[in-house]
């Protein structure tokens, strides 16, 4: 999706300071922190320092590096709140349909407990998309 960064959402205010947060984690590219409202037993979010709009953004214009950074964030921070071994969940909302309310990318890393189903039914929704 092709949408402007806004540099006054929640996570941009996080990453200045202009918010606070409880840091789980941080390198010189991401910074990762517990969701305020979490839907599991450990339930944290890993963004990248970059100004990208969400993971379509982050693929077109993120460097090599900073990609490979983001997804060892996202593994680091299961390892440091104790769920790798049992089993976790990463979600990316993207864009609208995707259910992304703040536009900076995010990881969610999810964990604590069995997760259930990956989704809830979606019978009745609309199709859209071309692969399939
Ligand atoms: P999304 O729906 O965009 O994928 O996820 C946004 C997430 O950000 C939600 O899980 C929500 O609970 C979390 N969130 C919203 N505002 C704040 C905040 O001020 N601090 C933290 N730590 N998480 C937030």
């Amino acid at each position: 999706m092709n949408r402007p960064y806004d540099p006054d959402n929640l996570f941009a205010r996080i990453l200045d300071g202009r918010l606070p947060a409880s840091v789980i984690d941080e390198d010189a590219t991401n910074l990762s922190f517990t969701d305020i409202n979490p839907q599991a037993p450990q339930h944290h979010l890993v963004i990248p320092r970059g100004s990208y709009t969400d993971l379509s953004d982050f693929a077109a214009r993120g460097s090599d590096a900073e990609l490979a950074a983001w997804v060892r964030a996202l593994a680091r921070v299961a390892e440091k709140s104790g769920v790798a071994d049992a089993g976790y969940r990463v979600i990316v909302n993207s864009g609208g349909d995707g259910g992304q309310e703040v536009p900076h990318l995010h990881g969610h890393v999810l964990g604590g407990a069995p997760l259930g189903a990956m989704l809830g039914a979606l019978l009745g929704a609309s199709p859209r998309g071309t692969a399939g």
